[in-house]
């Protein structure tokens, strides 16, 4: 049969030709004080207009430009031209190009800037910070406007970059003891109105437009180009200081759309898929899917990952929709990237949203992850075990009480590793380990996409929907599951302050009221905030938690005999060089109490009851110990 996706041989040429452009397309605008050169990578003659505003006005200067390669055009333009705007066209619509550094309002055009006025006082100080092992992360995934928007935040910088520099912010984030924010699509995407913010607006920013400069309405005045530059360097820096990361959500897979792409107004064809029958082909289930096995989109990515690393210093990137790209691209950025800062941190999505114009064996999915070191994919098999099915919002599972997932839930502790005591053909997705090392798989039980986690609890679980002390209950009970796992941790911001978005499942577009943080719930329920933060601080003082090497894992995890709905595992022999000689986590997800034996001796209770702290919350004798419903123990002897 024939495959749905194929490269004639006439398309075969066209990527040659493409090959040697792909080095070349990053430097659209050099700027300097006398004369400004664009260059444009296109297959037809370009017009380069320059205006005075970012957005309206009239054109003051349209320019050809000239053939100095196969496909490469350029021109230079006199005198400084700091301050105005440009596009490109090449008869099929204005275009900032496919690299624009700096936009007016809105993205539509390119702003010619001088990069060196946008760094913050002290940039030249600013570095990333090392990362022994990415086990050693703790990841806090964070929406700008979520985060700040509320009143009760008492953020100044209300939805804005400038809000992470805030004390307050700094402050919740270092208390709580996350080491890195995974911030939400902030490059520049299409569907918030720039001109207008102050109308409420809300985009997750999963549409992108120009992927190499900050999102506007994130900034303090969209309409001044350096200064949504200034202030994303000065979130980096504030977070850089307080020992926090900064991991960027990056969306290459797919654009806004396909003829008002600047891909497509640039060099039609080379950055998208098409099935055979030349139709888009449609992975990422927003209509298009990008081509990264094409030698300009697959540069394209690499430099624009690279550019965020050097321009502002980013520690690490979330891949939307991974399983659209190609292992190879993958792979090669990943090379590259470490060739600047191995500490420097990948990770992503193993799926797509649809089937792909491209052979499975070749994308970088969940179940090729083996084949790509160093980079790391979500655990949908330990997310979903704890709370169900994303298909199904009313579908319980672990913290319903319901038996049957205890291998999955078993799986996701080891870090999706191969280990002697998981039986994977009882595991939900994978049938087989598809991690290399416990640091390529993230550990996780909510994320922006669907409901939190108290929505989720509240929709499962009936006892929920009156009973708040259950859901405190089994949410501390998920993220136990999540920060003792040896995949690397990652929460959805404010689980912490028991946050809800009243049901809603894809809360993309919806209003504050629905996505804001409630500050207040700090005050409301200070045990969620305490239990956390005293959970986070057990695995950051315990490299038990953390071996981030799976033949250490296999060594030191053991599991041990339960009864139904039920995981007990124990960290045994001072794993990892730990103080700690044996630690036992027990996560009960039954309504009722359970007892499972333990080596006779004295035991210190770390965490138990809605309560956790390094320290020690008491002592108890080991045998037949209970454990009570809904709840989860951490002892060490
Ligand atoms: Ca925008």
């Amino acid at each position: 049969m024939k495959p749905k996706y194929y490269s004639a041989l006439a398309f075969g040429a066209f990527l040659m030709s493409q090959t040697a452009l792909a080095q070349t397309q990053f430097n659209e605008v050099q700027y300097t004080p006398n004369s400004t050169v664009f260059k444009l990578n296109a297959p037809t003659k370009p017009l380069l207009r320059i205006y005075n505003a970012g957005k309206g006005g009239k054109v003051e200067k349209k320019m050809k430009m000239k053939k100095t390669a196969n496909n490469v055009w350029e021109t230079t333009v006199s005198g400084d031209l700091k301050g105005k705007f440009y596009t490109f066209d090449i008869g099929k619509g204005e275009t900032p190009g496919v690299f624009a550094k700096a936009v007016g309002i809105n993205g539509q055009r390119g702003a010619v800037i001088d990069m060196q006025t946008t760094n913050p006082k002290g940039w030249e100080n600013d570095s990333r910070l090392t990362l022994k092992s990415p086990a050693d992360l703790i990841i806090y995934e964070m929406h700008h406007r979520d985060f700040s928007i509320d009143a009760s935040s008492e953020l100044v910088n209300k939805g804005k970059f400038l809000a992470l520099t805030e004390p307050k912010a700094i402050q919740h984030l270092k208390s709580l003891g996350i080491n890195a924010v995974h911030i939400l699509p902030s490059y520049d995407y299409a569907s918030v109105d720039e001109t207008n913010t102050s109308t409420p607006q809300y985009n997750w920013g999963y549409d992108p437009l120009n992927y190499n400069v900050p999102e506007g309405s994130y900034a303090t005045n969209a309409a001044l180009p350096s200064q949504r530059i200034l202030e994303f360097k000065q979130m980096v820096q504030a977070l850089h200081k307080a020992g926090i990361r900064v991991i960027l959500d990056v969306v290459y897979n797919h654009t806004f759309d396909i003829a008002g792409s600047n891909f497509e107004r640039t060099y039609p064809k080379a950055y998208y898929r098409y099935t055979a029958d030349g139709k888009p082909s449609n992975g990422s289930g927003c209509g298009n899917e990008t081509a990264s096995e094409h030698p300009l989109m697959r540069q394209f990515m690499l430099e624009s990952m690279k550019y965020w690393v050097n321009e502002y210093h980013i520690d690490g990137f979330r891949v939307d929709l991974m399983g659209v790209h190609d292992i190879e691209t993958m792979n090669l950025i990943r090379k590259e990237i470490s060739a600047i800062d191995p500490n420097v941190f990948i990770y992503g999505e193993g799926w797509s949203a649809g089937s792909c114009a491209y052979p499975t064996e070749k994308l970088a999915l969940k179940a090729n992850v083996k084949q790509m070191p160093g980079i790391a994919a979500f655990s949908d098999e330990l997310r979903d075990a704890l709370r169900g099915p994303f298909s199904d919002d009313k579908q319980a599972a672990f913290l319903g009480g319901i038996a049957g997932f205890e291998e999955s839930i078993k799986a996701g502790i080891t870090g999706m590793i191969a280990h002697p005591q998981v039986d994977y053909t009882k595991v939900n997705y994978a049938k087989e380990p598809w991690a290399t090392q416990p640091t390529q798989m993230i550990s996780y039980v909510s994320c922006h996409d669907d409901m939190c986690l108290v929505d989720r609890i509240k929709a499962s679980i009936p006892e929920a929907t009156y009973d708040t002390e259950a859901i405190i209950r089994l949410n501390l009970l998920a993220q136990t599951a999540v920060f003792t796992s040896q995949g690397i941790p990652f929460m959805l911001s404010g689980e912490e302050m028991l946050r809800d978005k009243k049901g809603v499942h894809n809360s993309f577009n919806s209003p504050d009221e629905i996505n804001h943080l409630d500050w207040n719930n700090l005050n409301v329920y200070p045990q969620v905030f305490a239990y956390y933060k005293g959970l986070i601080n057990i695995r950051k003082q315990h490299p038990a938690f953390r071996l981030g090497n799976a033949d250490l894992v296999r060594k030191h995890l053991e599991f041990l005999p339960v009864q139904d709905c039920v995981v007990a595992f124990k960290l045994k022999n001072h794993a990892g060089g730990d103080k700690w000689n044996n630690i036992y986590v027990i996560l009960n997800g039954n309504r009722d109490l359970r007892t499972i034996n333990l080596p006779q001796g004295k035991y210190t209770i770390v965490a138990n009851n809605g309560e956790a702290n390094e320290a020690g919350l008491g002592e108890m004798e080991g045998g037949e110990v209970m454990i009570d419903g809904q709840n989860a123990l951490i002892l060490h002897d």
